[in-house]
């Protein structure tokens, strides 16, 4: 297939010469300056969206996604389609579904959970929205960029298992960590408590493969000074995106409005911004009851 990639970032970058390497043609477009193996570079958007089969895009937000797919759309040729792979608002997704298919475009919102390594090995798990014709021009790419993919429903189904996903992950990682800190004031060993939990009815993602303790468990970021992995920024992007969802669709969440709320005050006033998302365990040490 010929293939336009716009965002060729620390996950687009990866995924775009995954694609290259299993023989398709890839045209790239980057704001900053980029170099990627294989990938031959456009000087806009709509330049490497042109005569593409497939358009995958792999941005920082909503705003800018919308703002790009109004360049590409009338660059592509009918019948194309539109993947979206980057984590941005279900109202962002289900606009974009729009105009794509007033200009005859297919669409697909297609996140994705298995952050830089997940990219960089081709294992990502694609999780997506769309037509059934959508989906199906977009499945041989996804098996190419990973080793799942769901198709969840209708456009913007993607995007909703996605935050949905990353609040549960959120939410979690909290939990483990206060856990931790409330082990240590209770003065136990924490390779006691990861061996109880990890096999016990509070194990979870965060504590059995992620272990937010350092030296504990599986290699993980605590293991590297806390450097991401999942930056704790992004982190408070997605629960961003989940409380707004539920605003939306009048949910109550309150659990994932409370981790919202301590994410911002993590990245925001307690020096998180940079470090991986599993550091509210240090800073969980450092506090006191209030
Ligand atoms: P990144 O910042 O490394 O890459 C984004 C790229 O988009 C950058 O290279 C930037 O220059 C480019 N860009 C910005 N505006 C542009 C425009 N108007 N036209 C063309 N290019 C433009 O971010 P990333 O880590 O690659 O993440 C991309 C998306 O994937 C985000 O939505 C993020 O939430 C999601 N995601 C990231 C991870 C992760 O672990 N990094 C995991 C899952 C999902």
């Amino acid at each position: 297939m010929k293939i336009g990639f716009i965002g060729l970032g620390n996950m687009g970058g990866p995924m775009a010469a995954n694609l290259f390497k299993a023989g398709h043609e890839v045209v790239g477009f980057d704001t900053a300056n980029v170099k990627i193996d294989g990938v031959t570079m456009a000087t806009t958007g709509a330049e490497a969206a042109a005569g593409a089969d497939v358009v995958i895009t792999m941005l920082p937000n909503g705003q800018i996604l919308r703002a790009v797919a109004d360049q590409l759309i009338p660059a592509m040729k009918t019948g194309a389609a539109l993947v979206d792979c980057s984590t941005v608002d279900v109202d962002s997704a289900r606009a974009v579904a729009e105009l794509a298919a007033e200009a005859g475009l297919l669409f697909v919102d297609a996140p994705v959970s298995g952050g830089i390594g997940g990219a960089a090995g081709g294992t990502l798990t694609f999780m997506a929205g769309g037509t059934d014709d959508s989906f199906a021009k977009a499945e041989p790419l996804f098996e190419i960029m990973g080793q799942k993919s769901v198709h969840c429903g209708d456009a913007g189904a993607g995007q909703s298992a996605k935050i949905c996903n990353n609040m549960i992950l959120g939410v979690t990682m909290v939990a483990t960590c206060e856990a931790f800190a409330l082990a240590d004031k209770l003065g136990l060993d924490r390779q006691k408590m990861f061996d109880v939990v990890s096999t016990s009815s509070g194990y979870s993602w965060t504590m059995n493969a992620y272990c937010p303790a350092p030296g504990i468990g599986p290699q993980s970021p605590a293991d590297n000074d806390y450097k991401p992995g999942f930056a704790a920024e992004l982190m408070l992007k997605d629960l961003r995106l989940s409380q707004q969802a539920a605003t939306s669709a009048n949910a109550d969440t309150p659990m994932g409005e409370l981790a919202q709320a301590l994410y911002t005050q993590f990245v925001e006033q307690e020096n998180g911004q940079g470090m991986d998302f599993s550091a509210m365990l240090p800073r969980f040490e450092k506090r006191n009851r209030s």
